[in-house]
């Protein structure tokens, strides 16, 4: 998002793209998506509202949604414990880059 605006808009202030990010955030109109490594990116609530997870592509940098998500996360966890959520970022190529 905030890559487009810039392009879109070379003179845009960085700050006030920031500033507007943290407001939407704020306000609950988008989410962040952290992939370790790279700068924040945000989808929309509504999106991220509904479970699911994210590839990342590690030529172009795009990230995409995925659909699904893998059962049995909870064996994973050592005795007495409970799992109560979980995020997952898939890395590798995307059709177009592989
Ligand atoms: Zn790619
Ligand atoms: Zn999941």
């Amino acid at each position: 998002m905030l890559r487009l605006a810039a392009r879109d808009v070379p003179n845009i202030n960085l700050s006030t793209v920031y500033r507007t990010l943290k407001r939407m955030q704020d306000e609950g109109e988008i989410t962040p998506v952290s992939v370790p490594g790279e700068p924040p990116r945000y989808e929309p609530a509504h999106v991220a509202e509904h479970h699911h997870h994210h590839f990342h592509c590690k030529k172009c940098g795009r990230v995409f949604d995925l659909s699904g998500c893998p059962t049995g996360l909870a064996r994973l966890l050592p005795g007495g414990f409970v799992l109560e959520n979980h995020t997952l970022v898939l890395h590798g190529l995307c059709a177009e880059c592989a």
